[in-house]
């Protein structure tokens, strides 16, 4: 039978940790219903697999997937969203930052939500941490419109089917909630307590900063535009041809009136503004028809009530 839940959690590293986060989740989970933990090695170099290894051995609730190399943490939490067999699936870091004790007030809030993340309101980072994520945090509320104030905390719990609705590649794990509300899926937060790293360092540099700021244009353009990209390039393309057509229309008119339009910078700007108008627009087709050829489209189904099918999903 299914258990109720499914624990993922990808580590790198972290053989540290690994026993006493087993522990402290086992105490958490057992009041809670049955529970299947997956553990996903992506790519460890230190003695971790061998830690989880033995916790298969002694615990037929455990699971472990090992990865050749570090693929990173998106890798790892889409491998173990595929084989979660649980109702209900539990992300957690491997480093004890997250409490697992909080697991159960998620779970609760879980009736009015689809998926539930941690808001680490008393965060235990350095403020080179913190602040940039402030940043990343309100741009994602600008731009979508998600009430959350914390977007990346590594506890989260979920339905199933969001786990396996969303796809999770790159670093798109920052976006988890965002993804999911994209689909339609109903997101919320509760607070949780955070604590600092025990073992080991951070898995990510600086270069998480940049990387996140790209990624949440890539979000935020996937979101919007996955299945209409002329919209955006079309929309951009018409708008500069356009202000550079009028402004080459006006220097066409007082040359013919005799005036020397030769040496003005403004002749320059309107012949990039249209060149870069055609680039844009050209840039939207191709994309529309990257986009046609592309695999069928999914779009989040959400129920289907038909006969031929019976009433399920
Ligand atoms: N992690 C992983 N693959 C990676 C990097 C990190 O599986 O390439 C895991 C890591 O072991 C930890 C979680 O992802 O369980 C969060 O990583 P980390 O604690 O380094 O991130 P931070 O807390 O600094 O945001
Ligand atoms: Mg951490």
């Amino acid at each position: 039978m299914n258990p109720r839940f499914s624990v993922v959690i990808p580590f790198f590293n972290e053989a540290e940790s690994l026993d006493e986060l087993y522990q402290r989740l086992v105490a958490a989970l057992e009041p809670l219903g049955s529970f299947e933990i997956i553990f996903i090695d992506d790519g460890s170099t230190d003695q971790s697999f061998t830690v989880a290894q033995r916790l298969f051995t002694a615990d037929r609730r455990v699971r472990v997937i090992k990865f050749r190399r570090n693929l990173g943490k998106s890798a790892a939490l889409s491998q173990g969203f595929q084989g979660a067999r649980g109702e209900l699936v539990v992300t957690i870091d491997a480093d004890l930052q997250d409490e697992p004790r909080e697991i159960p007030r998620l779970v609760e809030a879980l009736d009015r939500f689809d998926l539930v993340t941690g808001w680490k309101q008393q965060r235990n980072d350095p403020w080179t941490k913190r602040f940039p994520s402030k940043v990343f945090n309100g741009a994602a509320r600008l731009l979508f419109g998600v009430r959350l104030n914390d977007l990346n905390s590594g506890l989260k719990v979920m339905r199933r089917e969001v786990a396996t609705a969303i796809d999770l590649y790159g670093e798109f794990h920052r976006f988890v909630p965002i993804l999911a509300f994209l689909q339609g899926f109903r997101i919320g937060e509760v607070p949780v307590g955070h604590h600092q790293r025990k073992y080991g360092q951070s898995k990510y540099g600086w270069k998480r900063f940049v990387r996140g700021a790209l990624d949440l244009m890539t979000v935020a353009f996937l979101g919007r535009f996955a299945n209409r990209p002329l919209h955006l390039f079309g929309t951009l393309g018409l708008g500069c041809f356009g202000l550079g057509f009028v402004i080459a229309l006006y220097l066409t008119i007082i040359w013919w009136q005799g005036q020397s339009i030769g040496q003005r910078p403004l002749l320059t700007f309107a012949v990039l503004l249209m060149l870069t108008g055609l680039q844009f627009l050209f840039t939207g087709l191709l994309a529309e028809l990257i986009t046609s050829r592309s695999a069928p489209r999914r779009y989040p189904v959400e129920q289907v009530l038909d006969r031929q099918h019976g009433n399920g999903r």
